[in-house]
């Protein structure tokens, strides 16, 4: 789970780390009364996106009329970076710093290093650029400094990052504090990623953190109901949130065949099958193994409702999953919804011949597939079908 710039600079306060004054705001109104208190102030777009600064959601505002008028000028703008893909972001809040005179600017994240489940936190003098092509072009710049789960941040990590940016003094002091407030809050978060890009050396000498981003872990979100609070689901997916209501694994993606599938590894072959005939899938949809009909019709319910789906395949193995709970789950949806895409159903295992059964009696207008590759390229034609019926009008 993702969350905004002012709920992680909010974290990071609580666990001493420095970061400016800010405030959040919503209207324009409120934005002149707080940058009043501010005086001159930075506006900063509050999208769940990192590149905000070149996309023009960061701008400096000297006065409180400026502020006002950028805040405005803002809001409900779509806001295009590079890491929003084309469709960008709608801008629904933003948040108001103090501005800072920046001496140096430089790079500082936690995260899990997957191959030995630690942590590693990584430094580099290359802040305020992006870090992933520093790391391609010159990995030489990054230092990364493994640290223990178990054990957590020693002062000797602090002092190894402190020498590869070249800190001297105080400055050195502060960086410990701010690592092991930042190891600290990753692991008592259960955080997937901490990032501060960039941290800076003020003109006054001290360092601070100018930005601020914080992944957590979905799988852990149960223990942290004050973290699972600060979710803001305007920035999700719409698709991805309803699925997540019911327990359902759906990830969208960009092609036309809806996948209802049970099981993550099915899931990921049936996707390679529908590549492996030409056809790009629309999403990844594992119903899981215990679905129950109500799951079943949400999730039918979410590929029908998607635009870009100009077929639907379901790949069922009935294992712990029965397939007659499947195809009761398929026609209630279609009875709530209707059908007028091309459906390509293979059910196999468990309760199969029920399942065939129910949609047999339900006398809908179904493709029959022996097995998953038949069915891909079943799914892959009809799409096709579809596709050319709806470009000449025929639909
Ligand atoms: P991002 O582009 O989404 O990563 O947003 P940031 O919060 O990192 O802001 C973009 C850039 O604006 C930063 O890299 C800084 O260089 C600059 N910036 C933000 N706040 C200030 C400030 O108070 N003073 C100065 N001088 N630069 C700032
Ligand atoms: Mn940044």
């Amino acid at each position: 789970m993702k969350i905004h710039e002012y709920q992680a600079a909010e974290l990071f306060r609580t666990y001493g780390l420095p970061v400016p004054e800010g405030y959040l705001v919503t209207e324009k109104e409120e934005a002149f009364e707080k940058a009043s208190v501010l005086g001159s102030c930075v506006v900063k777009a509050q999208v769940h996106s990192g590149g905000r600064g070149k996309a023009g959601g960061v701008k400096v505002a000297k006065t409180p009329e400026e502020a006002a008028a950028i805040t405005e000028e803002m809001l409900g703008k779509c806001l295009v970076t590079k890491q929003t893909g084309p469709e960008g972001k709608i801008v629904r809040k933003v948040y108001l710093t103090e501005v800072v005179s920046v001496e140096k600017e430089y790079y500082l994240s936690v995260t899990t290093d997957n191959e030995s489940g630690n942590l590693v936190i990584i430094v580099s003098e290359a802040g305020g650029t992006e870090i992933e092509e520093t790391a391609k072009l010159y990995p030489e710049k990054l230092k990364k400094i493994p640290v223990s789960v178990t054990e957590g941040f020693k002062t000797y990590q602090g002092l190894m990052a402190a020498d590869f940016l070249k800190l001297e003094g105080e400055n050195r002091k502060e960086l410990q504090q701010i690592l092991s407030g930042m190891v600290k809050l990753y692991l008592e978060k259960d955080a997937s990623l901490a990032e501060i890009n960039p941290l800076v050396r003020t003109e006054e000498g001290a360092l601070l953190c100018l930005d601020a981003k914080i992944n957590f872990d979905d799988n852990a979100l149960f223990r942290h109901p004050e973290i699972t609070a600060l979710r803001d689901v305007d920035e999700e997916d719409p698709k991805e949130y309803e699925a997540s209501k019911y327990g359902l694994n759906y990830i969208s993606l960009s092609g036309n065949i809806g996948c209802l599938v049970n099981g993550a590894g099915l899931a990921m072959a049936t996707m390679d099958e529908i590549k492996a005939m030409g056809g790009t899938p629309a999403n990844f949809l594992d119903v899981g193994g215990s679905a129950t009909k109500e799951k079943v019709t949400a999730a039918f319910r979410l590929l029908t409702a998607d635009e870009k789906v100009e077929a639907i395949f379901v790949n069922i193995f009935g294992g712990i999953m029965h397939c007659d709970t499947i195809a009761e789950g398929v026609t209630a949806a279609v009875a709530e919804t209707g059908l007028t895409l091309p459906l390509v159903v293979r059910l196999e295992g468990t309760n199969a011949e029920e399942g065939k059964q129910i949609l047999k009696a339900s006398g809908l207008k179904i493709t029959a597939a022996d097995d998953m590759a038949d069915g891909a390229r079943k799914a892959v034609d009809e799409a096709r079908a579809f596709h050319q019926a709806k470009k000449g009008g025929a639909l």
